[in-house]
């Protein structure tokens, strides 16, 4: 019986010492669990060694240990990126991807199970938002991945299945825990945030002292396309998108990543650089182009490299510091939440409840 008990991996240590207080129990212990759980990446209360097995049962008749089981693994050939399909808890499924770059190994993880932003891109979203991750699901794509590879994780991108400004208080609560310094003590500064811009939530996120990099998904230089590709842009408007953005830089110093995916005729002609270009000029920020990844339900294409490079030496001109996404494990489908859906789509065809 799971339900009703609580989520003790989600607890700050602060939290923690007041439960383990209230429970009649010395504040030590509630640092004992805490790096059982964040920095040895404990899946259940048997593992605790250093503490009494009378404790460890009193522990499970209130608490749960909330961790992920690895459901499918897809090995890159051409890199070393590696995604996991993970169930959760209640057995909805999520992606979370691994990635090793020469600065160190970085995470992607999902923020929600589904997502309910629509954007006409994207497969996450086709089926809908399902739930809102907790904390420790956040946490466990990190320690599980950690735990499977054998490799230390340096950074993380929010950046998977869901839309994290949607699931605000889990995902603060999950920046406070990666970071904290009894647990994995990751800097704040390794860590960025993707989103389709919710105004309010960027700039409440502005004022939370977490200098994570927060990237915008900005995909248009004006409303009436970006309202084509993203419906959220029909309750924001683009002004008020790069207002939120400007006050995000102002209170952390950070500055903005602006993501933008090429779809060929949608997006990606010179006067769309030039727009975009027009837009940003003299912004301290950095644009990430990322050639579209086709999903099957769709009919978008990927522009050709020769516009990619194109788009990218025309937002040059304006002074704009440009990358062109590498896309790492092609091969293996990782584009946002195509593994989750093609699992669901299998399990559907089998006939399973899903
Ligand atoms: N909800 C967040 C984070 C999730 S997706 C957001 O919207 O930012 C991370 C980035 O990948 C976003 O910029 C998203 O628009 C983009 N993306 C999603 N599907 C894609 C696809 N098929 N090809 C290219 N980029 C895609």
């Amino acid at each position: 019986m799971l339900e009703g008990k609580k989520d003790l991996r989600s607890f700050s240590l602060e939290e923690l010492t007041e439960e383990f207080l209230a429970l009649g129990e010395k504040k030590f212990r509630a640092t004992q669990v805490f790096d059982w759980l964040h920095k040895r990446g404990a899946t259940e209360f048997s593992q605790m060694t250093n503490l009494s097995a009378g404790l460890r049962e009193k522990l499970a008749d209130v608490y749960r240990i909330v961790s992920l089981r690895e459901v499918t693994r897809l090995a890159s050939s051409q890199d070393e990126t590696v995604k996991f399909l993970f169930a959760l808890p209640d057995d909805k499924v999520i992606e979370s991807v691994f990635m090793k770059y020469k600065h160190g190994n970085s995470v992607c993880i999902s923020s929600q199970a589904g997502c309910r932003m629509g954007c006409r891109f994207c497969a996450s979203t086709l089926g809908g938002l399902e739930r809102n991750l907790l904390p420790s699901e956040m946490l466990e794509q990190i320690y599980r991945i950690q735990e499977l590879t054998g490799e230390r994780v340096s950074n993380v991108v929010v950046m998977g299945t869901g839309e994290p400004m949607d699931n605000y208080d889990n995902l603060v609560k999950f920046l406070r825990l990666i970071s904290a310094p009894e647990g994995q003590n990751m800097s704040i500064r390794n860590i960025t945030v993707s989103t389709c811009g919710i105004v309010e939530n960027m700039r409440r996120f502005a004022e939370e002292g977490l200098p994570v990099t927060l990237a915008l998904s900005l995909h248009a230089p004006n409303d009436e396309a970006r309202r084509r590709l993203m419906p959220v842009a029909n309750k924001y408007a683009l002004k008020d998108v790069l207002a939120a953005c400007d006050y995000y830089f102002e209170k952390t110093g950070r500055r903005i990543s602006y993501e933008y995916s090429l779809v060929a005729g949608e997006n990606d002609t010179e006067t769309e650089a030039d727009a975009l270009g027009r837009l940003l000029k003299g912004k301290n920020c950095h644009v990430n182009l990322i050639p579209v990844n086709p999903i099957k339900e769709r009919e978008y294409r990927q522009s050709s490299f020769k516009n990619v490079l194109n788009f990218r030496k025309r937002l040059e001109k304006y002074n704009i510091n440009v990358t062109i996404r590498r896309e790492l494990g092609a091969d293996i489908g990782a584009a946002c939440g195509q593994l989750r859906k093609s699992h669901l789509d299998s399990m559907a065809a089998q006939g399973d409840a899903v």
